[in-house]
């Protein structure tokens, strides 16, 4: 233990000291991707901000059984009650059998998380492996009087849920304001009240994936998976639930309502969650062309890419701003991330040659309770990273003379780059890929330079045997009135 942790609470709106419900281990689950589609933004933000909390917990001595699940059933298009399924959909259009399409995204979800260097959860249960867990949910919800059974789908009753628990706590939207939010939509609805959600929808024909119930053949409600998975794996009640602001309403308030109805306890103690990205100022969307995967940052094949950034580029550009602030992601603020990112790595390297001295002019202890209080601030990254540039300054002033560490502090501060850089900010070695690449434009810059020198003094045989040799070697070089770029052909 490094001094306790505050978490900032969305259930109750303010930062609480965190003390697990028992002593020394911790309950985590993370909603997780509904698999019908590439990994993007959306997904790395909500990846890295639990994988800080998991790694920071783990740190700090607790046993964390991490719960994020794999969505491949009853979430339907615009989180709505209606419409299709967005897997089913995707598999009429691809021409694919549902568990096809979950498989090859779940694939590429598991890429892009490994990539950015996320630790795997300790459970990764999927929806339609738990049908038969949601159905006895149902049953007792209806069993305990707080949902009814129409034409084949069941509905949480939220009027009489409202009457014993307040409906609404999370997203602080009470009864009136939901019922306005939902009073134009259909009115021929088979529910009794516009707020009322469906926990099990009876399948029409086209559905494929339908599975048989007390109610006939249907699924499951998009809500009814998390509040049937999270009690399987970690208890009617644990300590954390994370996901997207996005998901408070109304997946969260649903949840909670569910498992209240079922089992008449409030599941979670912490509610974590993390702000959305934005691209150039804008919601991300396929609409606007600017919804980026992944894969396409990676390798800088969008053209709103001016280059490839790598995966821990993205990594550091997330951490460097608190998980409950907005980001916007733009082609400037990614090269300043990477700028950044290299300088704090090259000195971390550096840090691992120095040599120490008799006496030390600084004070490590300081710098070690500062990183700690940073993340016990409600894991408080950007300060931390701030803090850490801090040591970057000492290693530089060391390596110039101008400062000096004994033995034991040199050894403390290395272990605090190796525990903040490596362990809980989980910035890998797979910079190293990266770092070849860098190595490889400096050497291209300074031959770049060379021939812009020959150049420059009209030693015309130079310069073309410079661009000659590389072209040989397949890089090609252009020339334009900015100066000179090169790429491989
Ligand atoms: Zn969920």
């Amino acid at each position: 233990m490094h001094g306790e942790i505050q978490i900032y609470n969305t259930l109750t709106r303010k930062k609480e000291v965190f003390k697990p419900i028992t002593k020394g281990h911790v309950g985590m689950y993370v909603c997780g991707p509904t698999v019908y589609g590439n990994p993007h933004l959306g997904h790395a933000r909500p990846g890295i901000t639990f994988d800080i909390i998991f790694r920071y917990l783990m740190h700090s001595g607790y046993k964390v059984r991490y719960v994020r699940n794999i969505t491949d059933a009853g979430h339907l298009e615009n989180d709505s009650e209606e419409g299709e399924d967005k897997i089913t959909k995707r598999a009429r259009i691809e021409q694919l059998e549902p568990m096809e399409v979950v498989q090859s995204y779940t694939l590429a979800y598991h890429e892009a998380m490994n990539l950015l260097n996320c630790l795997p959860p300790s459970i990764e249960p999927r929806a339609t492996g738990h049908i038969i867990e949601q159905i006895e949910m149902i049953k007792k919800i209806i069993d305990n009087g707080f949902a009814y059974e129409i034409n084949g789908s069941v509905y949480l009753d939220v009027n009489k849920y409202n009457e014993k628990y307040p409906y609404g706590i999370l997203s602080g939207r009470n009864l009136k304001d939901t019922l306005e939010g939902t009073r134009d939509l259909d009115s021929q609805s088979e529910k009794r009240s516009p707020v009322d959600f469906a926990i099990w929808k009876k399948a029409e024909d086209i559905h494929i994936m339908k599975w048989a119930s007390p109610w006939g053949k249907g699924f499951p409600g998009w809500h009814m998976e998390c509040s049937a998975m999270s009690e399987k794996y970690l208890g009617k009640k644990f300590d954390i639930h994370g996901g997207g602001m996005d998901l408070v309403f109304p997946h969260h308030e649903a949840e909670i309502a569910q498992s209240n109805a079922a089992n008449d306890c409030n599941p979670v103690k912490y509610w974590i969650h993390n702000n959305m990205v934005t691209i150039d100022g804008q919601k991300m969307g396929k609409s606007l062309g600017n919804f980026i995967n992944l894969e396409e940052f990676f390798t800088g094949s969008h053209k709103k890419c001016e280059k490839a950034y790598s995966p821990m580029t993205i990594r550091f550009f997330i951490l460097q701003a608190h998980y409950r602030s907005t980001i916007d992601f733009s082609n400037k603020a990614l090269q300043a991330a990477e700028k950044g990112l290299k300088k704090l790595m090259t000195s971390f390297n550096t840090l691992q040659n120095l040599s120490s001295s008799n006496t030390s002019t600084y004070n490590i202890s300081k710098l070690e309770k500062k990183c700690y209080e940073a993340m016990n601030d409600d894991f408080n990254t950007p300060i931390l990273i701030a803090n850490l540039f801090d040591g970057v300054k000492l290693i530089n002033s060391i390596k110039a003379g101008e400062a000096s560490l004994n033995k034991i502090d040199l050894e403390k501060l290395k272990n605090i780059f190796k525990n903040f850089i490596t362990n809980i900010l989980g910035f890998s070695d797979k910079i190293k890929e990266n770092d070849s690449k860098n190595i490889v434009e400096d050497i291209m810059d300074l031959i770049l330079k060379l021939r812009a020198n020959a150049k420059k003094n009209k030693d015309w045989q130079s310069a073309d045997l410079i661009r000659d040799e590389l072209n040989k070697s397949g890089i090609q070089i252009k020339d334009s009135r900015e100066g000179s770029d090169w790429e491989i052909k």
